[in-house]
């Protein structure tokens, strides 16, 4: 048996005002074949999986390529087809395959292809043949078009939302590929499409209730694998929206019943999905209402995550002007003020300019004497088993407001964004982060209350402030909830 793996993912959006080119991949996460370390990372899960399960099982595994870059714009044409072919160069060389494994994020676009993974599957089909088995596992902020959930042959997405499944999901995959390569079951896909959009974090209910209702569905009545497809709102593309997957052994009624009975009960719940979201001014009052902190407060609308650039100033220009006191917030990208701060060292104070660069959307920046209190060369921060680099960086103290600067553009995930800059959490009142949920699984249990708030910058959570020209406005929350369909 033999099976050939890589990975090519990124998260777009389409409104970030930072250019994506094969560069940005390479600077962030770019392994050749053999190169992956023996750490898995959130979209190299299947082949970073199948490596160890070659071993047991005695299938040949083939490596390819494994490409990620940092949520921002649309990837250039000629970038995503260069990556896409060294892909596609190294399956051609590696054949005979019996399956191919591929990592994917789910929600990348390139000028010129609205569907990059719809497109990959379908070149890798043309090459590996009608019988070879193709697994995908994907972030759940990907657009489960119909091209490329017909292309493969079982799509497994990660249920929790922060990801810290990445690898439970890639072993459940590599099992059901290597089943359908040996004919043990014969997997069948059943897509709904729920006719909406919204945010859906599994650390609170009601998504905490609905990932464990999925696992119960999964191994009984033929069900193979369930995940819900969350969308990703700040992607603009013709099948943006929810959609839920599931894969039967040959059991297609059975599925698409499943999907529908599912996507009912997303519909039914719409709105309820992601808790309450304050103004950021709100938040700061609400924060420093406690009787004690740290009080976590994220704001998603600057998540780089999402394609933000995370340089928007709104929420610490704030809490300078009111005053506040044993206040953080970070991360905040800025390689220039980064530099000026490692220029002069930890203790220092200078005149710096920081933040409010890229875009109209990140504010204006913000001018004041600040004090280095710690610096950091080549920071990483942890996310679940995974390391996620945030480069040099910079801890600054403004009054009674601290600020982590860094280089490496990325949302907050591990404290280390924090702890390596020499910023003490625990003391705070008040813990800005930018991230969605991210954040959550490291911060939640440091933190006497987590809120959330609108800080005004580039991606807001709101589907209705995006000037779409391709996605449709004829969903939930644009319009009153349509009906939903079955799409596969
Ligand atoms: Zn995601």
């Amino acid at each position: 048996m033999r099976i050939f793996a890589a990975s090519l993912a990124t998260e777009t959006n389409s409104f970030s005002p930072i250019p994506t080119s094969r560069e940005s991949y390479e600077q962030t996460m770019y392994f050749r074949p053999g190169e992956h370390p023996d750490r898995g990372t959130l979209c190299t899960g299947p082949l970073w999986v199948a490596r160890r399960r070659a071993k047991q099982e005695g299938f040949e595994l083939i490596e390819g390529s494994c490409f990620w870059a940092e949520p921002s714009g649309p990837t250039l044409q000629a970038s995503y087809e260069s990556m896409r072919d060294e892909i596609l160069d190294q399956l051609r060389a590696a054949l005979p395959v019996d399956g191919v494994l591929l990592g994917l994020h789910g929600a990348m676009v390139a000028h010129g292809y609205d569907d990059c993974e719809g497109d990959l599957i379908a070149r890798v089909r043309e090459i590996a043949g009608a019988k070879a088995i193709i697994g995908v596992e994907m972030d759940p902020h990907c657009h489960l078009t119909e091209k490329r959930v017909r292309g493969a042959d079982i799509t497994v997405l990660f249920k929790e939302y922060p990801h810290t499944d990445f690898a439970e999901r890639a072993e459940e995959l590599v099992t059901l590929v290597v089943k359908a390569i040996r004919r043990d079951i014969k997997p069948v896909t059943s897509l709904y499409d729920c006719s909406m959009i919204d945010v859906y974090p599994t650390s609170r209910e009601p998504g905490r209730g609905f990932v464990e209702k999925m696992k119960r569905l999964e191994g009984r009545d033929s069900v193979l694998s369930v995940s819900l497809g969350h969308g990703f709102t700040q992607g603009d593309v013709p099948e943006q929206g929810t959609r839920v997957l599931v894969v039967t052994d040959d059991a297609k009624a059975r599925g698409d019943a499943l999907a529908r009975e599912l996507g009912a009960e997303i519909r039914e719940k719409r709105g309820t999905w992601y808790p309450e979201y304050l103004s950021y001014d709100d938040a700061i009052t609400a924060a420093y209402a406690e009787p004690k902190g740290p009080v976590v407060v994220a704001d998603p609308s600057d998540n780089a995550g999402g394609g933000a650039a995370s340089d928007n100033t709104n929420i610490i220009r704030r809490l300078i002007e009111r005053g506040m006191s044993d206040a953080v917030v970070g991360p905040v990208w800025d390689p220039v003020a980064v530099q000026f701060c490692h220029a002069v060292g930890v203790g220092a104070t200078l005149a710096l300019r920081f933040g409010g660069k890229t875009s109209p959307a990140s504010g204006l920046p913000i001018d004041a004497e600040v004090t280095v209190i710690g610096l950091m060369k080549g920071g990483m921060q942890s996310f679940g088993s995974a390391k996620v680099k945030f480069g040099d960086a910079a801890g600054i103290r403004i009054g009674g407001v601290e600020i982590s600067l860094i280089a490496h553009r990325t949302q907050a995930l591990g404290t280390e964004i924090f702890d390596a800059v020499n910023i003490e959490l625990s003391t705070k009142r008040y813990v800005g982060v930018k991230s969605t949920n991210h954040f959550y699984a490291a911060y939640a249990p440091i933190a006497a209350k987590v809120l959330y708030c609108d800080g005004e910058g580039p991606s807001p959570l709101d589907a209705r402030k995006y000037p779409f020209t391709k996605a449709r406005r004829t969903i939930w929350p644009h319009a009153e909830l349509p009906e939903g369909r079955m799409v596969v």
